[in-house]
C-alpha cells in the first residue's frame, strides 16, 4: 500500500517523502511542478498533474493502492493571498473538495493535512493551543480553514478521517544537503535573509517595526521542516492505528522577532546582511507562537532541530551551494 503525498515537489513536501523514504514506506507522489521541482523528490512515483483534473486523479487512484494521503499541494503566500483570493479558493479549496471527492469515490480513508498557524489570525492567547479562536487575517488561511472543515464534513458523512498539522513557520533544509527551500519568487523571511548574505539582494526588508512586541517587529515561531516531516509520517501511523480525527499545533513554542533573525543569520553567516525598515505587509499578524503539547502527547512527536541558529545554519548550507536552488545545477 502506498502513501500519496500532494504537492510532494514542494519545500516540505519533499521533507516528508525523504522521511517517509527512510521509514520504507511506498510513495506516489502528485504534483503540477507549478511551485514543486521534480530535483527535490528523493524517493516516489511522480505523477505531474492537477487535483483539478478528474481524470488525472483517476489515472493516480487506478494504477496504485493508496491507503493514506498527506496533501500539501496549495499556494500559500500570504501577500498573494490578499491580492488574488481567486486563486487561493480555486486552487486549495477547490482542489482538496477534488481530492476528498475522489478519495471517497475509491474509498481512501486517511488523510493528513498541510494546515497553517494562519487559520488562527490575530491569537487571542499566546502560546496558541488547538481551542483558540480562529479567525485568519489573510485570505491563505481562510482557505485553509476552510479545507479542514471541508474535511471534518468528510469525516460525518464519509468516515474520511483527517489529521490536520497546523505549522508555525518552516525553517531549514534536510541534513543531506541535498534538498532545501526554493520558491519562485522567494517572499519567506529566512531565504530572503540568507540571499542578502549572499548578496543575491542589496538588503533585507523588514516589513515594519511599529508592531506591539518588544522590538516592534513580528514574532514567528520556526521549526525546523524536517522535525515537521516527521509529524506527517506520524500521523500517517496514528491514523492507520484508528484514532479520530484532530487538529495540532507544530511549533517549538518560542518566538522570535524578524530583527532577531537577522541578528542570528548575521552570526551564523558571518556576512553583514544589511536590513531596510519597510511598511508593514497587509495581512500580518504581530505574534505566533505555538503550543504543541497535544502533537507531543498524542502523536509522540518531538522537535530535534529546535535551536533557530541550527535551523539557519541547515538553510545556509543548503543556500550557499544552491545559490540558484535547483537550477543550480553546477553545485549540487
Ligand atoms: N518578513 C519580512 N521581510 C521579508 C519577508 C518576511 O519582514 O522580506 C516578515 C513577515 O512580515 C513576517 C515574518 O517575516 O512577519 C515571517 O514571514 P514569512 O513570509 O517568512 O512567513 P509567514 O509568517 O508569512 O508564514
Amino acid at each position: 500500500m502506498a502513501v500519496l503525498v500532494t504537492g510532494g515537489a514542494g519545500y516540505i513536501g519533499s521533507h516528508a517523502v525523504a522521511a517517509l523514504k527512510e521509514q520504507g514506506e511506498d510513495i506516489v507522489v502528485v504534483d503540477n511542478l507549478q511551485q514543486g521541482h521534480k530535483e527535490a523528490l528523493l524517493g516516489g512515483k511522480l505523477y505531474v498533474g492537477d487535483l483539478r483534473d478528474p481524470d488525472f486523479l483517476d489515472t493516480v487512484f487506478q494504477e496504485n493502492a493508496i491507503d493514506s494521503i498527506i496533501h500539501f499541494a496549495a499556494n500559500s503566500l500570504v501577500g498573494e493571498s490578499m491580492t488574488n483570493p481567486g486563486k487561493y479558493y480555486h486552487n486549495n479549496v477547490y482542489g482538496t473538495l477534488c481530492l476528498l471527492e475522489k478519495m471517497n469515490e475509491y474509498g481512501v480513508k486517511r488523510i493528513v493535512f498541510s494546515s497553517t498557524a494562519a487559520t488562527y489570525g490575530e491569537p487571542e492567547n499566546v502560546p496558541i493551543d488547538e481551542y483558540d479562536r480562529t479567525l485568519p487575517t489573510n485570505a491563505y488561511g481562510e482557505t485553509k480553514l476552510a479545507m479542514e472543515k471541508m474535511m471534518k464534513w468528510f469525516d460525518t458523512a464519509h468516515a474520511i478521517k483527517f489529521i490536520s498539522l497546523r505549522y508555525f513557520n518552516a525553517a531549514g533544509a534536510h541534513q543531506s544537503g541535498l534538498i532545501g527551500e526554493d520558491h519562485q519568487p522567494e517572499t519567506h523571511l529566512i531565504p530572503i535573509v540568507l540571499e542578502a548574505a549572499l548578496g543575491k539582494r542589496p538588503h533585507i526588508s523588514v516589513f515594519g517595526d511599529d508592531y506591539d512586541t518588544e522590538d516592534g517587529t513580528c514574532v514567528r515561531d520556526y521549526i525546523h521542516v524536517s522535525d515537521l516531516a516527521e509529524a506527517h509520517v506520524l500521523a500517517v501511523h496514528r491514523l492507520r492505528e484508528g484514532a479520530e480525527s484532530a487538529v495540532y499545533n507544530l511549533g517549538n513554542g518560542q518566538g522570535f522577532s524578524v530583527k532577531q533573525v537577522i541578528e542570528i543569520a548575521r552570526a551564523v553567516t558571518g556576512r553583514e546582511i544589511p536590513a531596510a525598515i519597510e511598511p508593514r505587509r497587509a495581512g500580518d499578524p504581530a505574534v505566533l507562537v505555538a503550543s504543541s503539547d497535544r502533537a507531543r502527547a498524542e502523536l509522540g512527536w518531538k522537535p530535534r532541530f529546535s535551536k533557530l541558529e541550527d535551523m539557519i545554519e541547515s538553510a545556509w548550507s543548503w543556500h550557499s551551494a544552491h545559490p540558484n536552488g535547483y537550477n543550480d545545477k553546477s553545485s549540487s
